[in-house]
């Protein structure tokens, strides 16, 4: 039998459009707070931090569909459309009934699916008169991609690197400097957020929420300088949603329509892309998919979280975000999946896990690793660590299908490749990782602090 493995669009079909899904939400997002006035955010309030044309996405709840700027599908064209596969020699070693797809968005020249937001924010700020740009990065990925971003449209760019990440990924950083990017480890003496972080406790090994204060207070001190973030932003959510677009015609191709679909998640941008346009479909009442997010058991914010309003940083610099949060005081394990190391997620998926919408699961470092290196044994691509989420859900969704006796079609994304990542499954194979069980106490302990 002859059988098509790969789904691959011609350029032409790159989408002309991202999908915003809050225009078609029933219950909208809560309003992002600002904390100087309590009142609702107004895209005003934005502009000081970011480009203006970002910060009218971020509050855009009337525009079902936004264009994207001819220059910016232009890079695109550089990596997409991203290949959808079919698994099926996962398949076949799980011995399923199960149909398995992934949208491979480690073909990115920075390996994974941050470009897809980084290239659209550096884009924007550029037409704007910016000249420089700040960011935060933890595993690196993000700063890889906007490192690569900011050269391709002429920008100088400063990366705060959770010192973790910076210590144990340092080729991420060389990609960054490779690229252009200056980059300095997270706590830093170079602002005031940093230093105070220091001289409580000089051995802080950085967080994302740290790192994401220092960003955003060098760019408030510094002309022409303006911020950017990687994830948990809507408009992030909405530049990454040309993923599911695109798989959705690829699905039409292979003549099939995903019954669950599943994504990593760490603020939820690339959950969010994959399954949004899809999602569009159960909001209208046309289908009945189950998306499903996965995420860390160290960093449990859907599943054990709860749902206030809260920062998005550390430093507390941030407008007040409606999200489900672990509270952003909240220092995660130092898990080999940085970029799954937030304390919080993004305000349209927090609303829709709300509104049971979307499901969540948490799962252990240990299987997600079992999860990524079965995947790699079949398929070849050597998932990253935050990918592995993913797969670990598809593959219990699979097994579960096989246990049933039914044919189930399970699409999920692959956020990125993992050959930088190569110490961390060092550690796996040579039996050094270890799961991070979190008690409740631990969870509980900001919250109780505030009351
Ligand atoms: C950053 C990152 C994630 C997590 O971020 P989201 O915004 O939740 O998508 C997942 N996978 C990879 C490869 C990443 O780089």
């Amino acid at each position: 039998m002859k059988r098509t493995k790969k789904f691959i669009l011609p350029e032409t079909e790159i989408p002309t459009q991202w999908y915003n899904i809050v225009a078609e939400m029933k219950n909208k997002p809560l309003p992002m707070i600002n904390p100087q006035t309590n009142e609702p955010l107004k895209a005003e309030d934005l502009f000081p931090l970011f480009a203006e044309e970002l910060a009218k996405q971020e509050l855009n709840d009337k525009d079902t569909w936004i264009d994207i700027p001819d220059e910016v599908r232009e890079k695109y064209k550089i990596y997409r459309p991203t290949p959808l596969v079919r698994a099926y020699e996962l398949e076949k070693a799980l011995d399923t009934p199960a149909h398995i797809y992934f949208k491979n968005e480690s073909v990115s020249p920075v390996g994974s699916h941050k470009l897809n937001s980084a290239l659209a924010q550096a884009y924007y700020n550029k037409i704007e008169g910016v000249t420089n740009l700040t960011t935060e990065t933890g595993a690196g990925q993000w700063g890889t991609a906007l490192a690569f971003a900011s050269k391709t449209f002429g920008l100088e760019l400063a990366v705060y690197m959770v010192k973790i990440s910076y210590e144990q990924k340092p080729y991420r950083r060389s990609l960054m400097q490779t690229w252009g990017a200056q980059v300095i480890a997270s706590p830093s003496m170079s602002t005031k957020a940093g230093r105070k972080i220091l001289t409580e406790n000089p051995t802080y090994q950085g967080s994302l929420g740290t790192a994401i204060s220092e960003a955003i207070e060098l760019a408030m001190q510094t002309p022409k300088c303006k911020y950017a973030l990687g994830s948990v932003l809507n408009h992030v959510a909405l530049h990454q949603t040309v993923i599911g677009l695109e798989a959705e015609k690829q699905m039409e191709m292979a003549d099939e329509y995903p019954d669950i679909v599943i994504g990593c998640f760490g603020g939820g941008s690339n959950f969010s892309g994959i399954s949004f346009p899809f999602l569009r479909h159960n909001l209208k009442g046309e289908t009945h998919t189950r998306f499903i997010a996965a995420e860390p058991s160290s960093c449990p914010k859907l599943t054990r979280g709860r749902f206030q309003y809260d920062f998005g940083d550390e430093a507390g610099y941030t407008p007040l975000i409606p999200m489900y949060t672990l509270h952003h005081k909240f220092a995660p394990a130092n898990i080999h999946a940085g970029g799954l190391r937030y304390h919080g997620a993004g305000s349209i998926v927090s609303q829709l896990h709300k509104d049971n919408l979307i499901e969540a699961v948490d799962v252990n470092q240990l299987d997600t690793f079992k999860a990524g290196i079965q995947f790699a044994r079949a398929e070849g691509i050597i998932p990253a660590p935050e990918s592995n989420h993913a797969i670990a859900v598809a593959i219990h969704e699979a097994l579960k299908a096989k246990e049933e006796g039914v044919k189930k079609t399970i699409l999920f994304n692959l956020s990125g490749h993992g050959l930088l990542d190569m110490s961390a499954y060092d550690q796996y194979l040579a039996g050094d990782l270890s799961n991070h069980e979190l008690k409740d106490e631990e969870l509980n302990k900001y919250f109780e602090k505030e009351s």
